[in-house]
């Protein structure tokens, strides 16, 4: 008997190890190189294939991932290539796939198991179709609101950043790369690419090591130590250095401190950046030896590394023991997915039965409700009073309400925009121009459906936003990408403006639904105000004028800010980017045939000035206000109304004498005093009182999710580690130091908001002296 002989590495029976030592054995020095790029599908997938033996392609349409798979099959060793795509708030760039709020949007539910079954289905929905790898989720923390990509954020603050990454990883990654519904997360934009200059995308980024541990750190190390599968590298410089070839960050503080063993990606041509724009390499030989030497071990979309570092290695600027060590990572990840027996590709039967399903997508109308925030409300909201808030909600009678609704604004039958970025029409991939129509519901739509049959609902545009021109520079990079063109702000319309006016006039209440549209988004996309643009604040000029009773539909990307006639708004709601069931969501908050639960993970400022605005500052500056305006913001971190009043009271700390090994341990008493229930999110912060240095006057610690029905008094128990009383010290070591606190427990983290007790962490006791 014979027995055909397979190369080890295709053997399953060895171990992993022994199978990536047997095919690196085989693989020629231009092999290697290939297998460390990721190139872009759309460009010359032939030339990537067999001329580049890449190890990746990513911005792949259906076809070209069976193109490249028959590609692969012509080369020497068939290694197969991982597929990665930015699915970021679902399968962003397949068409009908279910798209939900953007990351900032699900941030505003503070809900870690809602957001973890988010990606759970995105994994499901990605998977079927032949990707393996998202580029997501972004733990960026928010700082400067002109920047263009705030809306990929998690918001402003470590904790709740840190709560729902880790379980957006869980949801992508399942049980595990061998889980055929697992797709690799990645923890990105590694680290500090938020802290901008003036908002601008990419700019320096001037960060102490001290600032990096205190607030843009903690959320990776989290996702790092629990297993994230890959990081991706920022495109910023700091201190002089990119990020790229940053020493201390990825070889000292990732690899080192924190253990981390996942692979790292770098960003879009962050190697040929380092040549062609931040001109601190000379040539691509040198930047492709500092970017391997630095830990890198994917390079995404440089194509001239492939030279670059074949170039390297003849000039000894890099040796083939540095290739090897991220070439054994990415097949570490092929061999574990299991591609080398099944390439994992697209699955019609699968994305047949597991793209928008009716599971996902009544999990994206839940996430989608729970993302929606009311930040004013006169008391107009709910419009329906006759609303008695049984049968699931669901039977509006009409009786007390309006009978005659406008719905008005550029926004409110404007199915792409509502998607936001990353989505279908974003303009990211080439290959489809937007999701299904019938797929997406708008507000006009929502309102239509759900207001009672007997109501009138009409619609006006009332404004335009914005035309585009070419950019004088060009209508291209260096690098050969498309240059966004400028946004030139759309006047004011008198007849569209005449129009909405008279719609709202002929109504009982107008819902004006106004914000940012796409071109006014993303990277290179940063606004320099944060002002409604075009003729959106003459329409809202208008319609204060009107007399109608109006609520504002903010539904922007960001937080942006209203015109001072926004104050005669009877109610505000913002909706961040709300994805497919946005609209459907939003006239069943107006409706009230749900209640309003969600809360800010960002704060608003009241004018553009106030920037940067997040809540947890560092005190010690002269006095709190600017002279001709105050420093509070329009709407702080943590607020949000509901549509009954909640009372809080009795905080008790159980113990207040605690040691560094001890919880804090309190109750509050929370009494809903209103009508209608409620689902509150009670925050916890902590204040160190005095500090060694100076530190942020109250961070988040914790929160708890309590429903409430009309009336009921509900007892919450609180914790909080001791050991999460922290600070950073001078010396950049994250420590407690003893003395007193305060515990502040509330509804926002607005200090009016907040109930206070103190509580003392002892010295530990002298070491006993033997
Ligand atoms: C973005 C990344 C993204 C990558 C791939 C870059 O420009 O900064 O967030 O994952 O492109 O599309």
């Amino acid at each position: 008997m014979t027995t055909a002989t397979i190369p080890d590495y295709l053997d399953e029976t060895l171990p992993v190890a022994d199978r990536i030592a047997d095919l690196l054995g085989r693989m020629t020095v231009e092999e290697k190189v290939g297998q460390m790029l990721q190139l872009d599908a759309r460009d010359d997938l032939d030339d990537h294939v067999l001329r580049k033996h890449v190890g990746s392609i990513l911005h792949t349409s259906p076809e070209r991932v069976l193109r490249a798979r028959e590609l692969t099959l012509q080369t020497r060793l068939q290694i197969p290539l991982l597929v990665g795509e930015d699915c970021i708030h679902g399968h962003s760039f397949w068409e009908g796939a279910t798209i939900f709020p953007t990351q900032l949007g699900m941030a505003a539910s503070w809900d870690a198991e809602l957001v973890e079954k988010v990606a759970r289905a995105t994994a499901v929905e990605v998977a079927a179709t032949g990707i393996h790898w998202t580029f997501s989720p972004v733990l960026c923390i928010a700082r400067d609101l002109r920047w263009g990509r705030v809306d990929e954020t998690f918001g402003e603050d470590p904790v709740l950043i840190g709560e729902l990454a880790s379980a957006m990883v869980r949801g992508y990654q399942g049980d595990g790369l061998a889980d055929p519904t697992a797709i690799l997360a990645t923890a990105k934009h590694f680290a500090g690419y938020s802290e901008t200059q003036g908002g601008r995308d990419a700019s320096e980024a001037d960060l102490s090591r001290r600032k990096l541990r205190s607030w843009f750190l903690p959320p990776f190390e989290r996702v790092a130590k629990e297993g994230c599968r890959t990081f991706m590298i920022g495109y910023q410089t700091t201190d002089g250095v990119p990020i790229t070839i940053n020493d201390w960050l990825l070889n000292d503080v990732l690899r080192g401190e924190w253990g981390y063993t996942g692979t790292l990606i770098t960003d879009w041509d962050n190697v040929g950046r380092m040549v062609w724009e931040q001109h601190v390499q000379p040539d691509y030989a040198h930047a492709a030896a500092a970017a391997v030497n630095a830990g890198n071990d994917m390079i995404m979309t440089t194509p001239g590394f492939f030279q670059g570092a074949l170039d390297a290695i003849a000039q000894g600027l890099l040796t083939e023991d540095a290739l090897d060590r991220a070439v054994s990572r990415i097949l570490l990840l092929k061999f574990e997915f299991g591609l080398f027996a099944d390439p994992r590709l697209p699955d019609e039967a699968r994305i047949a039965s597991e793209i928008a399903t009716a599971e996902h997508r009544a999990l994206n109308l839940d996430l989608t409700r729970r993302s929606l925030v009311l930040l004013r409300n006169d008391g107009l909201l709910p419009l329906d009073g006759g609303y008695t808030g049984d049968a699931g909600g669901r039977a509006l009678s009409g009786a007390a309400g309006p009978r005659r609704i406008a719905v008005i604004g550029p926004l409110a039958d404007d199915a792409q925009t509502q998607l936001g970025d990353w989505a279908g029409g974003s303009g990211q991939a080439g290959w489809l121009d937007g999701q299904p129509r019938d797929m997406i519901t708008t507000v006009l739509d929502g309102f239509r459906s759900f207001a009672p049959a007997d109501w009138t609902v009409t619609h006006a545009r009332g404004a335009d936003v914005l035309t585009l021109e070419e950019d004088p520079a060009g209508a291209f990079f260096p690098d050969g990408q498309p240059r966004p063109q400028i946004v030139v702000p759309s006047p004011p319309d008198d007849a569209l403006i005449a129009e909405a006016v008279a719609a709202a006039q002929a109504s009982d209440v107008a819902v004006v639904v106004v914000g940012d549209v796409i071109e006014l988004v993303g990277e290179g996309r940063s606004t320099a105000t944060l002002d409604l643009i075009g003729g959106q604040i003459a329409l809202i000029d208008a319609l204060a004028d009107a007399g109608t009773p109006f609520v504002i539909v903010l539904m922007a990307s960001k937080p942006l800010v209203l015109p001072p006639s926004a104050e005669r708004a009877s109610a505000v709601i913002w909706a961040a980017s709300p994805g497919m069931e946005g609209g459907r969501a939003i006239a069943e908050l107006a409706l009230g045939l749900i209640e309003p639960s969600g809360r800010l993970p960002i704060s608003f400022a009241r004018h553009v000035g106030q920037l940067p605005i997040f809540y947890n500052q560092i005190r010690g500056q002269h006095g709190d206000r600017y002279a001709d305006l105050t420093q509070s913001p329009a709407w702080a971190f943590g607020e949000g109304l509901s549509y009954t009043t909640v009372e809080y009271d009795r905080l008790r700390i159980v113990d207040t004498e605690l040691g560094e090994g001890d919880t804090v341990r309190a109750t509050i008493e929370l009494r809903n005093t209103g009508s209608r229930p409620a689902h509150e999110i009670v925050q916890v912060y902590v204040r160190d009182i005095v500090t060694s240095v100076s530190w942020a006057e109250k961070e988040l610690k914790a929160f708890r999710h309590v429903d409430l029905e009309p009336g009921q008094i509900v007892t919450v128990e609180l914790s909080v580690p001791v050991a999460e009383c922290t600070i950073v010290d001078a010396a950049g070591r994250r420590i407690v130091e003893p003395g007193e606190f305060d515990l502040l427990v509330g509804p926002s983290s607005r200090e009016e908001a907040l109930l206070d007790a103190r509580f003392r962490v002892a010295s530990p006791a002298p070491k006993a002296v033997q």
